[in-house]
């Protein structure tokens, strides 16, 4: 699957989960610097969790006209950063480090340990979409080698309606609750 997915689809789960568990933010107000940060940690993560796994490409894909051609050849390894141990292995070093700087100073940390875990839902998100495709996922590796997939994704078409029924559908839920939010 393309860079441009995960980015897309990742925006839109950023937004959504925002808009579900951020907390609230009073536009005349922003005095509240660890809100904004919680925030800002949030759609960050979510949206680098989506893209990073794929940050070992040989070239780029976001270019449509060469993903028509080469879809799923010239990138996408699918290495120790598309397994689960990864998706759990990625926000440890945030957990660990909101721990440490939590105990040593007075600063809130939790920011810290937002942007790790929010890095994790997003490599998750990540490693379902291409789940859909033929190359599918090594959930477990390094235990199995089992190739999980639901190979309904195909070639670069079915990818493109994809993209724009997925991000359609988080964008829609994601201003439901950003609208919604009591201010
Ligand atoms: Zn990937």
């Amino acid at each position: 699957m393309t860079l441009k997915t995960h980015f897309e689809t990742g925006i839109g789960l950023a937004l959504l989960i925002s808009g579900i568990g951020g907390p609230t933010i009073n536009a005349m107000d922003i005095s509240d610097v660890s809100k904004i940060g919680i925030l800002a940690a949030i759609l960050i993560g979510v949206t680098a969790g989506s893209v990073y796994p794929d940050i070992d490409l040989d070239e780029s894909n976001l270019n449509s006209e060469d993903v028509i051609l080469n879809w799923e050849s010239n990138f996408d390894h699918r290495g120790i950063v598309h397994t689960l141990i990864n998706v759990i292995g990625v926000s440890l070093p945030f957990l660990l480090m909101a721990w440490i700087v939590n105990r040593v100073t007075t600063f809130d940390t939790t920011w810290i340990a937002v942007l790790g875990l929010s890095m994790s839902v997003g490599c998750l998100k990540h490693m379902l979409e291409d789940t859909f495709t033929p190359k599918g996922i090594l959930w477990l590796y390094p235990f199995s080698m089992n190739r999980f997939r639901i190979p309904l994704i195909r070639n670069y078409a079915t990818e493109r309606i994809f993209r724009i029924l997925v991000t359609g559908s988080l964008l829609y839920g994601a201003i439901y609750y950003w609208s919604t939010n009591p201010y």
